[in-house]
């Protein structure tokens, strides 16, 4: 391994597998792509369980390289988490989201935030500026973290998510039932959403178990006053099994796949004419 630019390590020679010169490739191009203004959100939509009507949108970042192709977020987010680019990323995938909400009247849109960005010194004055900047109710923006944003220091972790819902952000809980202490946190901080995650989702059909959990998850979230949202409801099944355990939300490629703003605004105005 040779260390280049900004303590970056770049491994060369034959040893060095497909994945892992990916890895390298995907680090080395983020800045430029960063610059090439290469990065966007599609958005997938959440239905309200009930009626079926959109409540909310999910932002999920999109990256298209000419030469390595679309690259995963599942790639390229941990990328810019050891390249520190997450930062301005994570910033870029705000302002993006607020100026959607503003074209998108009265639906929530969610954005995912990385831990780093939650820890980093000012990340509530950083929302706040680009809410003010961009003129968006707060309560019209839902920020999504994982447990893993308790591993590090929990206790400065939840100060911060405290300091954001005083803002007024909605604040969601993402792979529910996925971490370590999932209940611990429950306690220490009114989450406004659950989101099941989609392993639970996905096997509906094979395991009884999941059943259990899903409709123990949504009492529970019940009686503390959270809503609930199913993630990566596929098929008919899965969908008539979290209605029937009254989920307040569904998200997934039954009702949508995640869409570019423009094609979001043609499926919101067709689920009007239905
Ligand atoms: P996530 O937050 O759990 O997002 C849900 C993922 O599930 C998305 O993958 C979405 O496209 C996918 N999905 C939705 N419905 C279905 C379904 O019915 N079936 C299946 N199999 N998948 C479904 P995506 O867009 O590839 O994103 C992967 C992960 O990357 C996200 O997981 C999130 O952790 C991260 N990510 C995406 N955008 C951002 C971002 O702007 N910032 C940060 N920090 N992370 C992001
Ligand atoms: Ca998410
Ligand atoms: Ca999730
Ligand atoms: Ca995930």
């Amino acid at each position: 391994a040779k260390r280049v630019g900004r303590g970056r390590a770049v491994v060369y020679g034959p040893a060095l597998g497909d994945a892992s010169r990916r890895l390298s490739q995907i680090e080395l191009a983020l800045r430029g792509a960063f610059k090439a203004g290469q990065f966007h959100l599609h958005f997938q939509p959440k239905v309200d369980a009930k009626t079926m009507r959109p409540v909310a949108v999910e932002a999920l970042m999109r990256w298209n390289h000419p030469k390595l192709g679309t690259v995963a977020p599942g790639e390229f987010i941990s990328a810019a988490e050891r390249c520190g680019m997450i930062h301005e990323l994570g910033q870029l995938a705000l302002r993006e989201a607020a100026l959607a909400a503003k074209q998108l009247d009265g639906l929530v849109v969610a954005v995912n935030v990385s831990p780093l960005q939650l820890m980093e010194s000012d990340f509530t004055s950083i929302v706040a500026g680009i809410l003010k900047e961009v003129g968006v109710e707060p309560a019209r923006i839902e920020l999504e973290v994982t447990e893993s944003v308790m591993l590090d220091d929990a206790r400065e972790a939840l100060r911060r998510l405290h300091a954001l819902r005083e803002l007024g952000v909605r604040v969601a809980l993402d792979d529910f039932g996925t971490g370590y202490s999932s209940l611990a946190y429950l306690r220490s901080f009114p989450f406004d959403t659950l989101k099941i995650d989609r392993s639970f989702v996905q096997s509906l059909g094979e395991q009884a178990n999941s059943h259990a959990i899903i409709d123990t998850i949504v009492q529970m979230a019940r009686a503390l006053g959270m809503r609930t949202v199913a993630e990566g409801v596929e098929g008919d099944i899965e969908l008539a099994a979290v209605r029937a355990m009254h989920c307040d939300e569904v998200q997934g490629y039954l009702v949508s796949r995640p869409l570019s703003l423009g094609s979001l605004k043609s499926w919101l105005d067709g689920q009007h004419e239905g």
